[in-house]
């Protein structure tokens, strides 16, 4: 059976990345989000098990000794990973994957499945980042620049993904991201494997 695809969506924060991930998963039942482990606290409105997996630093620590991350990362001084058990079982189901990861995890995915599609989020400009910043709220001077100094740190890497999105207008994003998935979806490569029968009952 044809392995389902791991898409792996990159943005530095402000740049519309989680209204254009759920948007896009309201839009095709067909790809599942990974749920990452993080051992960072909980903020107000987050669901244990939906929005990540919360666990103390000792616990997370323990996953990496056992092997049990597919990637990992320290961001912000929290640790972030993506669980391997979870993953390879989506896609040896032949079902496609979405990770929202950072940089360093988007490359250690990369190096581990060639095959992966890299999607880089963008702002329209800088000020616009900086603008989509300030506008969440009470964020202090201090916070909002250690955000917008990590977001270039991040941006610097938009060469590694094999499609780079800019996100001035939602809607276009979100058009964008779809035809995204079903372009790599449509691959000959892809489509060889997964109609591998259908192919052969056509060919001379
Ligand atoms: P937040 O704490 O704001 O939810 O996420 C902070 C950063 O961690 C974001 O850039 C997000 O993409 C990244 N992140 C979330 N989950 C993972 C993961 O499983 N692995 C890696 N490498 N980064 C992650």
């Amino acid at each position: 059976m044809a392995k389902g695809t791991i898409f792996v969506v990159t943005a530095p924060s402000g740049a519309g990345k989680t209204t254009l991930v759920a948007a896009l998963l309201a839009a095709d039942q067909q790809i599942q989000l990974s749920v990452s482990y993080t051992s960072r606290v909980a903020r107000a409105g987050e669901v244990d098990g939906k929005d990540y997996h919360f666990v103390d630093r000792a616990a997370f620590e323990g996953m990496i000794q056992a092997g049990d991350f597919i990637e990992w990362a320290e961001v912000y001084g929290n640790y972030y990973g993506t669980s391997k058990k979870w993953l390879e079982s989506v896609i040896d189901d032949g079902r496609d994957i979405l990770l929202e990861i950072d940089w360093q995890g988007a490359q250690q995915v990369h190096k581990l499945f060639p095959d992966s599609v890299g999607v880089f989020v963008l702002p329209p400009s800088i000020n616009t980042l900086e603008q989509r910043l300030r506008a969440r709220g009470k964020d202090p001077e201090d916070a909002i620049q250690r955000r917008m100094s990590k977001a270039r740190e991040e941006m610097g890497h938009v060469s590694e993904a094999q499609y780079v999105i800019i996100n001035e207008h939602i809607d276009d994003a979100v058009r964008d991201i779809i035809s995204v998935v079903r372009a790599e979806r449509l691959r000959g490569d892809r489509q060889a494997v997964r109609h591998a029968d259908l192919v052969n009952s056509l060919k001379a």
